[in-house]
């Protein structure tokens, strides 16, 4: 019998073929994606409990779920060699269902899922700042006295979801911030696409929020203690989160790879050795993923294979779709728009979740506390 993993590879293969038929469309005008995602895929809420989800697909009479890493890694780089856009554009739980199936109590997951398994819906996690980045010792959005403010951009599909998390900062220091369950339509939240080049489909957004009035029962993890709430969240969910970016920086790689194997019959000897080295480093980042995936689902709480993972698709997809349209000469980007998408998209990944310099640091973090034992175990 087949191994699990790659008859759920190959069942997400073929599912896959949905997102072909629309991606340079979606790449044109990335508000089609509310009317053409709702319903496409089999893979209609990746990462929801199974209490919220009846009919999930079946693969080995075994229902998936995604809601391990390992399954996330093998579906989601299938689809994003179709197209990784509409991946990060799938309604449904993504990073700020990390957050809430971390630290909600049964209040805030029923609000935050039986919203999601209503109809289609997308959500948001929200830590990006304008003035500050990513760093959260500079954050300026807090909330206090009951009210929210404060400005996220960058934010993943910010413009279309109802429902997500913001990060703020309720006191000084690491244990001050707070996720916080918002919805979209409270007064004084606002979400606005912003222009980008690459993986447009995602529609980054920038959040408005001016007094928009919270309670306690918004702050999640709020009957945690005081370690186990925000940032602890924050953490675990990046942890996770990496090897799904990596996944898909690597199926934009190998859909581009794929494109010049299929599409240039005739090739000189040196350029045969460099799609034969190609080859292999796709192979082996593949495992790469896999590994932090596994150590992932293991032990959120270590993300040091999760970024080795992560920098090595990230520069294996800026590397292959840049070479990929030098095989079909200088006016490749025109004459193969899809091409053209990917070599944009790859340059997104670098920025998600981290740079390469913040994961290099991670790494070295990881293996100064003795940490890639456990790498080289899996
Ligand atoms: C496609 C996409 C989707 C995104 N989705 C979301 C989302 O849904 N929600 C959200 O909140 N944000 C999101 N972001 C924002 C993203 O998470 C941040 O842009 C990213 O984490 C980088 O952080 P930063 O902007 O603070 O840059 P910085 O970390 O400040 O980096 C800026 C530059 O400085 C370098 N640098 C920084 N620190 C060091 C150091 N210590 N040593 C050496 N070099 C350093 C970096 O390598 C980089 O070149 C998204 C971004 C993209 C591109």
């Amino acid at each position: 019998m087949m191994d699990f993993l790659d008859e759920l590879r190959a069942f997400a293969r073929e599912s896959a073929d949905v997102l072909r038929r629309t991606t340079l469309d979606i790449d044109r005008d990335p508000s089609l994606v509310d009317g053409v995602l709702g319903g496409a895929l089999p893979w209609r809420h990746v990462g929801m409990p199974a209490e919220y989800y009846p009919d999930p697909p079946v693969v080995q009479g075994r229902p998936v779920y995604l809601d391990s890493c390992v399954e996330q890694v093998t579906v989601l780089e299938e689809l994003a060699r179709a197209d990784a856009g509409a991946v990060l554009a799938l309604p449904g739980p993504a990073m700020s269902g990390f957050v809430v199936a971390e630290i909600a109590d049964q209040r805030q997951r029923e609000r935050y899922y039986g919203m999601l398994a209503e109809r289609p819906t997308w959500t948001f996690f929200g830590m990006t700042e304008p003035s500050h980045g990513s760093d959260p010792a500079g954050m300026a959005t807090n909330v206090t006295g009951g009210l929210l403010n404060g400005v996220k951009r960058f934010v993943g599909n910010g413009a279309r979801a109802r429902i997500g998390v913001v990060f703020a900062r309720r006191s000084a220091g690491p244990l001050g911030i707070a996720a916080v369950l918002v919805e979209t339509d409270r007064p004084g939240f606002a979400g606005v696409p912003l222009e980008t080049l690459g993986l447009r489909a995602l529609a980054l957004s920038e959040l408005r929020m001016r007094d928009v009035p919270v309670e306690v029962g918004d702050l999640l993890g709020h009957h945690r203690s005081a370690t186990r709430q925000g940032m602890w969240a924050a953490v675990r969910t990046f942890n996770r989160y990496r090897p799904v970016v990596a996944c898909l920086a690597l199926g934009v790689a190998q859909a581009a790879f794929d494109y010049v194997v299929d599409n240039r019959r005739l090739m000189r000897v040196a350029q045969r050795h460099v799609l034969d080295g190609f080859a292999e480093r796709l192979h082996g980042a593949r495992a790469l993923v896999l590994a932090a995936a596994r150590s992932a689902d293991d032990d959120p709480g270590d993300g040091t294979l999760a970024s080795a993972a992560k920098i090595r698709a990230t520069a294996l997809a800026e590397e292959i779709t840049t070479a990929a349209v030098r095989f079909f000469g200088p006016g490749a980007r025109w004459e193969h728009p899809l091409l053209d998408k990917w070599l944009r998209d790859a340059r997104a990944f670098e920025f998600m979740e981290g740079t390469s310099n913040i994961q290099r640091l991670n790494l070295a973090q990881g293996y100064l506390n003795g940490r890639l034992g456990h790498a080289q175990a899996a």
